[in-house]
């Protein structure tokens, strides 16, 4: 039996996590899942080896962004799992000792070069038009060398000796690759302090942990020729049993057809978060960078993704973020949840922080049945603070731009009739309290989009929001008429 196919995700925690990271985690869960029949898993790891830019902060930020995600992992922190520990900064002492063997084996070598023999060198290369990586100066030192560096006091750092040959692999997504000796020269994986780096780090681990495809951004390309020549060692050291498979998912642009940084405030994850994207909008908009569902659908749930997706339809042009699209697919899985889904993915947007009313204002009841009519009507939910604020506030929100733009003409005379036909209305019924307002509309000959503008801004304080009459009923006769009298007063003074 072929091995079960073991994936990875593996950030560095450095910063908040952003879109792209996101959609590396995604990619890699798909897939793991698609197999799970046959003991498909998903592994996550903590790259923290850089103490100088790791946070704990940000790998607490990283479980809680998996979590809220539902992108749940089968071996990683908290979970445990066969190979632990998980974070690589406890791991230290296996990394050591694998760096002992390749120099004991001679698959790396100490380096003496110090940074500014290696930039003058670097430059006479480049004037000369020849490669300008490393050079192999110190591939092949005599004992009497090495005596006279150590003598010197020079700190080696420990280099992985590429082979002379080039490297070919089939990517997942991009097909076969070749990378020639001159593009990828000897490179580093032991600081002269002793401190592993990410070009070790990252296989050693992929290796121990037995992964047999590495899914990861194209960003880190450049790194694949290096990992596998490191691979082949670490299979002649009897530390890794075979290559892994690699597959480079395509850059994420962002405006300007820029790459999109993980700076970028767009990217980032927390923004989508707070704005009150669903994760699985979100999670549908981003498998969509890079992939798609079917030629003509882009909407579908997290279970049907997973049951489609295959890495070898991922495409290898760069994908566009659309923060439009994004946002109206978000809509879209608002717009499929069940009504009581909803009302409860609103709860944080009805409450303080966000909320600008006081606990005790709050009226379930009015929520209840104001919330399927908002249901079809909003981009992310947040904004469902400002949609409902009306019911909840003693008082409408008073918008300046919003009173000017609905209080023209002879709002004043429009307000006093439509009152006194509301007065008479069925308040159980919002098409009584719509044949109100258009009968108050046709005695000053306007229509009912221009008659019932100043009675929104009166009852709401804003010009767009829900369906208005079933806003009044819900709201109710009572505070409905004292806004009106309260707008008509403020005409007055
Ligand atoms: N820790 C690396 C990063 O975040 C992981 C790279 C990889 O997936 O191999 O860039
Ligand atoms: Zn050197």
């Amino acid at each position: 039996m072929a091995n079960a196919i073991r994936v990875r995700f593996c950030p560095s925690p450095t910063g908040n996590p952003h879109v792209g990271l996101v959609r590396t985690a995604l990619f890699n869960w798909a897939f793991a899942r698609h197999h799970q029949g046959s003991g498909a898993q998903f592994v996550f790891r903590i790259e923290d080896t850089d103490a100088a830019r790791d946070s704990e902060e940000s790998y607490e930020q990283l479980l809680d962004s998996l979590k809220w995600l539902g992108l749940d992992w089968d071996e990683g922190p908290e979970v445990g799992g066969p190979h632990a520990p998980y974070r690589q900064s406890q791991r230290m002492d296996i990394y050591k000792d694998v760096a002992d063997k390749l120099l004991a084996g001679g698959y790396a070598y100490r380096c003496y070069c110090t940074t500014t023999e290696l930039d003058d060198r670097r430059e006479a290369a480049r004037a000369a038009g020849k490669p300008s990586g490393y050079d192999g100066h110190c591939r092949e030192l005599s004992a009497e060398q090495v005596a006279v560096y150590e003598a010197e006091g020079r700190e080696p750092i420990v280099r992985f000796r590429m082979p002379d040959e080039p490297i070919t692999f089939t990517d997942l997504v991009r097909g076969e690759l070749t990378f020639t000796p001159e593009n990828v020269p000897d490179y580093g994986i032991l600081r002269a302090n002793g401190a592993p780096l990410y070009t070790l780090v990252n296989p050693v681990d992929d290796a121990l942990m037995e992964i047999t495809h590495v899914l990861r951004g194209e960003d880190l390309l450049s790194s694949t020729p290096r990992q596998i020549a490191l691979y082949k060692a670490l299979i002649e050291l009897g530390v890794a049993q075979e290559v892994p498979a690699f597959g480079h998912l395509p850059y994420v642009m962002g405006e300007g057809n820029k790459k999109l940084s993980k700076r970028d405030p767009q990217a980032s994850l927390n923004l989508y978060r707070e704005r009150g994207f669903l994760p699985e909008g979100l999670l549908n908009y981003l498998s969509l960078l890079g992939w798609s569902f079917s030629a003509d659908q882009d909407i579908f749930t997290i279970p049907e993704m997973v049951a489609k997706f295959d890495i070898a339809d991922v495409n290898a042009n760069p994908a566009r973020f659309d923060l439009k699209k994004a946002e109206s697919i978000n809509a879209d899985h608002i717009r499929m949840l069940d009504v009581k889904a909803f009302a409860e993915a609103c709860e944080p947007w009805l409450q303080a922080p966000h909320a600008p009313w006081a606990p005790e204002d709050f009226d379930r009841t009015a929520w209840e049945r104001i919330a399927p009519h908002a249901q079809t009507r909003l981009t992310v939910l947040s904004e469902i603070t400002a949609n409902v604020d009306f019911l909840f506030l003693a008082e409408p929100v008073f918008d300046q731009p919003s009173w000017d733009k609905a209080m023209k003409g002879e709002p004043a005379a429009l307000l006093t009739t439509a009152r006194e036909k509301l007065a008479d209305a069925d308040w159980n019924d919002p098409e009584s309290l719509k044949a109100a307002v258009l009968a108050a509309g046709e005695a000053h000959g306007l229509k009912l989009g221009k008659a019932q503008a100043p009675v929104r801004v009166a009852v709401t304080g804003r010009t767009v929001g829900l369906p208005l009459f079933e806003s009044l009923e819900i709201l109710g006769e009572e505070k409905t008429l004292a806004r009106i009298d309260a707008a008509l007063a403020k005409l007055a003074a």
